[in-house]
């Protein structure tokens, strides 16, 4: 007896991160499609992640608490040491010439008190 020949379709699915359920890395599925032929289909998962790369799901590190979407690389902020994506992330150099890794928000109230110090030391400087 013969035995039926096998046909794979390789076949990559890119999908967003399921926080809820289980993303499988790899599925297979075989159907029969005559007697002779059975026809398979290897589907492997990837994920799109927040600064929109395209990584396996075993590449997901972590989610972050700004956008809430999965990354493979993160950081934290040196503020309130909350997870941050690559695209959360915000540079804010202090005046001590020292970059802190700072969330969007908080970047926005160190602009604020900077600007309010920066405007008290001016103030200071003009003569009396
Ligand atoms: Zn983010």
């Amino acid at each position: 007896m013969k035995l039926p020949s096998e046909l794979l379709h390789k076949i990559i699915k890119i999908v967003n991160f399921d926080k809820t359920g289980e993303t499988s890395e790899k599925l297979e599925r075989w159907t029969e499609k005559d007697a002779s032929t059975i026809i398979g289909e290897e589907i492997e998962t990837r994920i799109i992640t927040a600064s929109g790369n395209v990584v396996k799901p075993k590449d997901i590190t972590s989610i972050c608490s700004v956008c809430n979407k999965a990354d493979s690389e993160t950081g934290r902020s040196d503020i309130s040491d909350i997870l941050l994506c690559r695209v959360c992330q915000r540079k804010f150099k202090n005046p001590s010439g020292k970059t802190l890794i700072v969330s969007p928000s908080e970047e926005q109230e160190l602009d604020r008190n900077f600007n309010e110090w920066e405007a008290f030391d001016d103030k200071r400087k003009q003569p009396q």
